[in-house]
């Protein structure tokens, strides 16, 4: 029994958002060729993408084929558009998050959903947040910065306020990666830029006391928490050896987050999945995969099961974990899904 708690969905048609707003280059699919459709930016191609992006039923027998019934399913971050106008961002969240809601209830016993907030108006996100509560999504997916403002930032504290109030969970996804224009070359941004992004969201939430003043906020983040576990040494270093730069808003050691959050399990390296299994507890880290994207895990878990865990442990990883993370318990999550 598996739960994969990262993946990404689009709907198979997009409006043409440029024409109806007027400028921008949003999001639009060119199905070319059966099977497959050519994401546009504008005029710019920006990545071809296969019938397991908005097939929901071909996902479903795709996942089948590795033992897994339940996929938690946000957006694709290249469509948060938090560059737009805030109202055309809204208009954005709000056709995606529908269409998500459309689908958890055409297949309640295999998809949970996440939404897309308007993050560059936390007013309207906070709205947003809301409203993807009362169509039946679990959480939210938010980029690892927003235009380039670090989750630190205090024009943020409304969103983790109301995630606490709403009990809703929330994933982290790097985009907008740093140093993107500097590194094309070599998919840099995807290999190098990625896993700073998540770290830098991790320490920007630890060091602004984010995790500290809002404790029942469940934060998961992509591809096993990016660089910062593998780098805790030197962030705990740093905030011995230069408190003055590091320990300005929060003097608890960074270290001692560790087990507060959870990470997916895509770390494409048994030696390095366990070496997170000796930092965090099997509950916080959840089989999570990026599929349908070629950098995900997708064997769905394959070399997890293949590193001999014991039973539990395994569990935990497959199932469990991405459960607790949504704020259920086993046995209603079973009830649920699995009855
Ligand atoms: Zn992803």
């Amino acid at each position: 029994m598996k739960i994969d708690m990262h993946t990404h969905i689009i709907p198979r048609e997009l409006p043409d958002w440029s024409s109806e707003f007027g400028y921008g280059n949003f999001i639009h699919l060119d199905h070319h060729r059966p099977g497959f459709a050519r994401m546009m930016q504008g005029g710019k191609f920006f990545r071809e993408i296969e019938s397991n992006c908005w097939d929901a039923q071909l996902r479903i027998d795709e996942y089948a084929r590795f033992h897994t019934q339940v996929q938690i399913v946000c957006t694709i971050p290249v469509l948060f558009a938090y560059w737009s106008k805030p109202k055309d961002g809204l208009k954005v969240a709000q056709f995606l998050n529908d269409h998500i809601a459309t689908l958890i209830h055409s297949y309640p016993k295999n998809y949970v959903g996440l939404g897309t907030l308007p993050m560059q108006d936390i007013a309207l996100a906070v709205e947003e947040l809301q409203r993807c509560k009362n169509i039946g999504l679990k959480g939210v997916q938010i980029g690892s910065n927003i235009n380039n403002i670090n989750l630190s930032d205090a024009q943020f504290n409304p969103l983790w306020e109301a995630l606490q109030d709403l009990d809703m969970c929330i994933l982290i996804h790097p985009w907008e990666m740093m140093g993107e224009e500097d590194m094309r070359k070599y998919w840099l941004p995807w290999l190098v830029g990625m896993p700073a992004e998540t770290t830098r969201a991790i320490c920007s939430l630890i060091f602004n006391g984010v995790f500290e003043r809002y404790p029942r906020i469940r934060f998961n983040f992509a591809h096993a928490g990016g660089s910062f576990l593998t780098t805790i040494g030197r962030i705990e270093h740093g905030f011995h050896c230069r408190p003055d730069l590091v320990a300005i808003d929060n003097p608890k050691n960074p270290r001692d987050y560790i087990g507060h959050f959870w990470v997916d399990s895509a770390t494409h390296d048994a030696q390095l999945l366990r070496y997170i299994l000796e930092l965090l507890p099997p509950e916080k880290i959840s089989l999570g995969t990026d599929y349908p994207f070629p950098l995900g895990d997708l064997k769905v878990g394959e070399f997890i099961r293949d590193m001999k865990l014991a039973p539990e442990v395994q569990e935990q990883i497959f199932w469990k974990s991405a459960v607790a993370w949504l704020g259920m318990t086993p046995t209603e999550f079973t009830q649920q899904y699995f009855s």
